[in-house]
């Protein structure tokens, strides 16, 4: 377990009150979610405050921080490469005693911030990426991506175009329609 999220808090905990900041920052393995996924050799950083509090019945350890982490996936309009940054605020205690699901462990005066990383960014990562807020997305008909291309099948309706299109042969339209 020696990676650079662990923290020995002996320190800390020996007089509750007492603040350590720590900065690690390190790849993490296996962040994946069905849409996006941190890439293995992207590092992911925590900024974050230590506290050691008075709890019930042992002193914990208060862990205020900002999770960031870049990510990667496929845009779900355009099935274009999709990337982006999230930032997430974490707030969470570990404790020596007790084993629930709202507090993480704390074994031999270490904590282990990798966990809390890990699940911070899972729960961020995008399910259904964009490239972009207002990607335009491929054409239903004729898969065009609309980002970078005005396909024939995106009959503008402005008066000017809708003129052309009377002037256009029928006999062309036939011929585009049986290719598709
Ligand atoms: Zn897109
Ligand atoms: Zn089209």
């Amino acid at each position: 377990m020696d990676t650079l999220f662990v923290v020995p808090v002996a320190h800390l905990r020996r007089a509750p009150g007492t603040r350590l900041s720590v900065s690690c920052r390190a790849p993490i393995p296996d962040l994946v979610c069905a849409g996006s996924t941190v890439p293995p050799d992207e590092e992911v950083a925590l900024e974050a405050v230590l506290e050691s509090v008075q709890g019930d019945g042992a002193v914990v350890v208060a862990v205020t921080g900002l999770v960031t982490a870049s990510w990667e996936g496929e845009c779900r309009r355009c099935l274009e490469p999709a990337t982006g940054v999230i930032r997430v605020p974490v707030r969470e205690l570990f404790s020596p005693v007790g084993d629930s699901e709202e507090v993480y462990p704390l074994v031999d005066e270490l904590l282990d911030l990798e966990a809390l990383a890990r699940d911070a960014v899972l729960l961020e990562l995008p399910l259904a990426p964009l490239c972009r807020g207002d990607c335009q997305g491929l054409c239903p008909t004729c898969g065009a991506n609309r980002n970078t291309e005005l396909c024939a099948c995106t009959a503008p309706t402005d008066a000017r175009w809708a003129a052309l299109d009377i002037l256009r042969n029928p006999a062309d339209q036939g011929a585009e329609a049986e290719e598709r």
